[in-house]
């Protein structure tokens, strides 16, 4: 879940403390404002433009068919479950999942039948609950979002069933149906308490994101003011009673000196359920190239995400380019909305989307396959928490298109393969190995945060 808001975004973050990222895009605003980087998305520069994307050739296409039935491509992120909330409050007959969603007024990107169209042998479905709701009630409005996956796999059990191993994922995908598990997205999840953390394992989930967009209390995210300077001691229980569960643990939002300590303390390899490379754009939800040395070290393995802003440093500008305007037109009418609209929809005319391809996703692979190798990499799209996804992976169907994509540059049948979901399957196995030597030495931690770390200061 990306959850950029595109409407009030000063508000909304300094609001939930992100004040780090409304410095960042302040002064790239100010940057643009004043021409000191180059305009960007602008009619008559360079755009990304459908035209210049060139699909991959049909028989590479079908290539990449063939090869995920061999192999099950895994997709560290999807949002699906959180549209079930915010559309229909988790009535799940509202949309029908069993048919497209693509043609619902604000159209989704998963349903069955692309699914289906697009080989996914198994994906995680993330239980994202937003950080503003972050505190007592979370540990319930997580365990909602698990019984909506639970219900979902229940109510179409020709497709989807629920995976808990390594083993499940091979098994599920080998009988023809998509292999589906659970993700916590972020640490206010389980409210500080190590006791609901393994019993969110027991109903399921297999990997938590250790923050979202805001710190917890025990970690620091990768988008807001540091607090702890990574991890606190609490927060190093936490990854070694996910370690001891098997339950992996998801690097994506936090911040470098979070990923670190993470990577110092952690016995089994961590995830990256979706993030890119920072070389290519620096922006901090993307993995610097020392973290992805160590995660080769570490044998872990980067998801990496679909999101455009993250990935394409032109459709990042246009992104800061156009929260500037708007901000901008807001504060010249604050009284105004009809005008702060037309003026937006005149911006846009002048500064027209700019859209990530699947080529810019394939240069992510590349360069992680260059730092720490082909064995550390995967797929972890975002869909149905984005908008404005890659030309060439417009939804769930697209996959086969990227590996495709990766087979034109040259990789082999066995490394896409790894891409696809070998490497994640490899580290879920190991992570499995690690949590059963621990469970025979290691009872489980009945530390308290505020024993580790003292009494919160913050709420
Ligand atoms: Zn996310």
């Amino acid at each position: 879940m990306v959850l950029f808001s595109t409407t009030g975004f000063f508000t909304s973050l300094i609001r939930a403390l992100n004040l780090r990222m409304a410095i960042i895009q302040i002064i790239l605003i100010i940057l643009i404002l004043f021409g000191l980087l180059p305009a960007v998305g602008k009619a008559d520069g360079r755009q990304p433009a459908p035209g210049d994307y060139h699909p991959p050739p049909a028989a590479l296409v079908e290539q990449a068919r063939r090869i995920l039935t061999e192999v099950p491509l895994i997709d560290g992120h999807n949002d699906v479950p959180w549209q079930y909330r915010d559309r229909v409050q988790n009535h799940l007959d509202r949309i029908d999942f069993g048919r497209s969603t693509a043609g619902l007024s604000k159209p989704m990107h998963t349903d069955i039948p692309r699914l289906r169209a697009g080989h996914v042998g198994g994906l995680f479905w993330s239980v994202y609950i937003p950080v503003e709701l972050a505190g007592p009630g979370a540990v319930r409005l997580t365990l909602e979002q698990i019984d909506l996956v639970h219900r979902l796999i229940e109510k179409y059990p020709d497709d989807l069933e629920l995976a808990l191993t390594a083993d499940d994922i091979v098994r599920i995908h080998k009988a023809g149906k998509v292999a589906s598990l659970i993700g916590m997205e972020g640490g206010h999840s389980i409210e500080n308490s190590l006791g609901a953390l393994r019993q969110l394992y027991r109903v399921g989930a297999r990997y938590m994101t250790i923050t979202h967009w805001n710190n917890v209390d025990w970690a620091d995210a990768a988008t807001a003011l540091p607090e702890h300077d990574g991890l606190t001691a609490f927060g190093e229980e936490v990854i070694r009673e996910m370690n001891r569960l098997g339950m992996l643990v998801d690097l994506s939002h936090v911040s470098a000196a979070t990923m670190h300590d993470v990577l110092d303390v952690t016995a089994a390899p961590v995830i990256f359920s979706h993030s890119s490379a920072y070389a290519l754009f620096q922006y901090p939800r993307n993995v610097p190239d020392d973290v992805l040395k160590r995660v080769r070290k570490n044998k872990g393995v980067v998801m990496v995400n679909f999101v455009g802003s993250f990935i394409s440093e032109e459709v990042g500008l246009h992104y800061f380019a156009h929260e500037g305007e708007q901000t901008r037109l807001k504060e010249f009418f604050p009284a105004d909305s009809a005008r702060v609209r037309r003026g937006m929809e005149a911006w846009l005319e002048e500064h027209p989307y700019p859209q990530a391809t699947v080529a810019d996703v394939a240069d992510h692979i590349d360069h992680i396959k260059k730092v720490a190798g082909i064995d550390y990499i995967g797929i972890g799209s975002d869909f149905d928490g984005i908008s404005r996804p890659p030309i060439g992976l417009e939804d769930v169907s697209a996959f086969p298109n990227l590996i495709a994509e990766l087979l034109r540059r040259g990789y082999s049948e066995q490394e896409v393969k790894k891409v696809a979901g070998l490497n994640l399957l490899r580290v879920f196995r190991e992570a499995e190995k690690v949590a059963s030597r621990l469970q025979r030495t290691t009872a489980p931690s009945d530390a308290l945060i505020e024993e580790l770390d003292g009494q919160l200061t913050t709420d």
